[in-house]
């Protein structure tokens, strides 16, 4: 049975490229947020080709008004469902917004381009791709007659792009989608994700105080004083690099957590002129044994010591976006089927790993739900120009989530 699955999969490889190749034509470019209900329609036609039952919610403006989300379409949210009869629920959710594309692509961002066993496309990768792998992957089922012994709930979110709070994260919070599993986009091969870093994004204002530059004793330099407290942060990001989780990473190196300063900068207004303000952002991300409470009090505690011993300026610090990291529950059957899946497709064993960036997946982590990230790849090009897929990994990953539907229980 397994071995039809596989061949019906490797046969029907136009059915994945003709639908990513639909979706990158829908641009549902974010920010703002273009096209929503177009894509929703798509997808709900092509759910109920697989005789899936849809619903559809919509992100209120109440929600949206506490994340700043305005503008572009309404928030909706498609949710498609396989009763096979069965207990438990294995949840895949997808997000179908993408960022928005720069003039520098070689070909038209939003018409799919196929050739030298890719497909060329915004979303393409992230995470396009991985919604035509997931419906082939259940198509692929449905024709060839297999039931599964779980039923089945997918969901397609927008605002992944700008945090998923009024997509995903509103279907969890309001209870509107169930999961005893859940999987969504992640690691790609025989990567699997199980969790993300946490992230703590500030702004830091240096305030000291203009002067001609022909008289700077009657100023107080504010960018010169930030250039001492940017040394000061140094030795708590040397500090902070000493950490190594205990999970396994991809890469080594993102073991341990990060601090990156001046992603924003801003300051200065002329030659001439001592600076006042000076402000500059911080991108501290954290590894699962640390939290949002621990990395604020450690920065608080050296701007508070820095005001302390320069009386004449002040620093302050707004934290504009926090959240602590996520790591799946543990489900020892889930795992192994997701792993024996990996290597039957890849031929390797599979790898249980932290990304380093976070994805919707955590809102299920927070619940406690034993969830996966693993999603189709390509140049691992995510929101950058020519952004493509591979075809063979449209496949592979259609045949894994095949192997874990038709396997689980
Ligand atoms: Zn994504």
């Amino acid at each position: 049975m397994e071995n039809k699955l596989l061949k019906y999969l490797e046969c029907n490889k136009k059915y994945v490229i003709n639908l990513i190749s639909k979706l990158i034509e829908i641009p549902t470019i974010n920010p703002p947020g273009e096209n929503y209900e177009k894509i929703v329609d798509f997808l709900e036609s092509e759910c109920r080709k697989l005789k899936l039952v849809t619903r559809k919610y919509v992100t209120p403006k109440s929600v949206l008004d506490k994340y700043g989300v305005n503008g572009g379409s309404k928030r909706i949210s498609l949710v498609a469902d396989l009763n096979a009869g069965c207990k438990k629920i294995l949840h895949i959710n997808s997000h179908y917004d993408v960022v928005p594309a720069s003039d520098n692509w070689k070909t038209d961002p939003f018409k799919a381009i196929v050739k030298g066993g890719r497909v060329y496309g915004r979303g393409s990768e992230d995470m396009k791709g991985n919604i035509a792998s997931v419906l082939f992957a259940l198509k692929a089922l449905k024709d060839c007659g297999m039931n599964p012994k779980i039923n089945i709930e997918l969901s397609f979110t927008p605002d992944e792009e700008i945090g998923g709070r009024t997509g995903l994260g509103y279907l969890v919070e309001k209870g509107l989608v169930k999961a005893d599993y859940a999987m969504s986009e992640g690691y790609s091969g025989h990567y699997i994700s199980i969790g993300n870093k946490g992230v703590l994004w500030a702004e830091i204002e240096v305030i000291g105080k203009s002067a001609h530059g022909s008289m700077p004793h009657k100023g107080v330099n504010s960018f010169e004083r930030m250039s001492m407290l940017v040394n000061e942060l140094e030795k708590l990001k040397n500090k902070i690099l000493k950490r190594k989780t205990r999970h396994n990473m991809r890469e080594a190196i993102s073991k341990s957590p990060s601090l990156v300063m001046g992603g924003f900068l801003e300051g200065g207004v002329k030659v001439n002129i001592v600076p006042g303000i000076t402000k500059f952002s911080i991108d501290r991300r954290l590894i699962p044994e640390e939290n949002i409470s621990a990395a604020k009090k450690e920065i608080e505690a050296i701007i508070r010591k820095f005001n302390a011993r320069y009386k004449d300026s002040k620093v302050n610090i707004r934290f504009v976006s926090q959240e602590n990291p996520a790591i799946s529950k543990k489900d020892s059957a889930f795992f192994k089927i997701a792993s024996k899946a990996v290597k039957i497709i890849t031929g390797k064993y599979a790898n249980f790993s932290v990304m380093p960036g976070a994805t919707d997946m955590r809102y299920f982590m927070q619940k406690g739900i034993p969830s996966i990230g693993y999603s189709a790849s390509g140049g691992e090009k995510w929101h950058s120009d020519n952004e493509f897929v591979y075809i063979k990994s449209l496949v592979s990953t259609a045949k894994v989530y095949a192997l874990i539907i038709s396997q689980l229980s």
